[in-house]
């Protein structure tokens, strides 16, 4: 069974009827078997489920993104994880420990990470220094 709001353009009348199936729908309005309820003529339209699909569609659209910026966050996470357990956090001092990794030969155990200006990234790009941006997320667990 297949419950359809229909209309009748005759009258503006909206009311809803079961059928066994859209086939059978399709073939009652063929055969002029539908009736408005109210004038009884068979001006009736299956109403547009429009504005229902589309708010359907968006909330649908909205999950998967926030599916996928879960997916991403969780990936950052790892990520963060990773380079935390094996790089040295040098904070805000991330330009000066790069040169002086960069320019003493000072051999680190460790890569190093922290925050860096785009200004301060970008000299040290033109200086030759390798450096990496990577999205990074606060852990507010912590
Ligand atoms: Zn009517």
């Amino acid at each position: 069974m297949i419950k359809y709001s229909l209309h009748c353009k005759n009258c503006d009348f909206s009311f809803e009827s079961w059928f066994a199936s859209s086939k059978e729908y399709e073939k009652l309005k063929k055969k002029n078997f539908l009736n408005c309820h109210k004038c009884n003529s068979i001006e009736v339209e299956k109403n547009l489920m429009a504005p229902n699909l589309i708010s359907k569609k968006s909330q649908t659209k909205k999950e998967k993104d926030q599916r996928k910026y879960e997916k991403i966050r969780k990936t950052i996470t790892k990520y963060q994880k990773f380079i935390k357990n094996n790089f040295e956090y040098v904070g805000n001092n991330f330009a000066y420990e790069a040169r002086s990794i960069h320019y003493n030969e000072k051999k680190k155990q460790k890569g190093i990470y922290g925050s860096a200006s785009k200004q301060e990234l970008k000299e040290l790009k033109d200086e030759g220094i390798d450096a990496q941006m990577i999205p990074w997320v606060e852990d507010k667990s912590n």
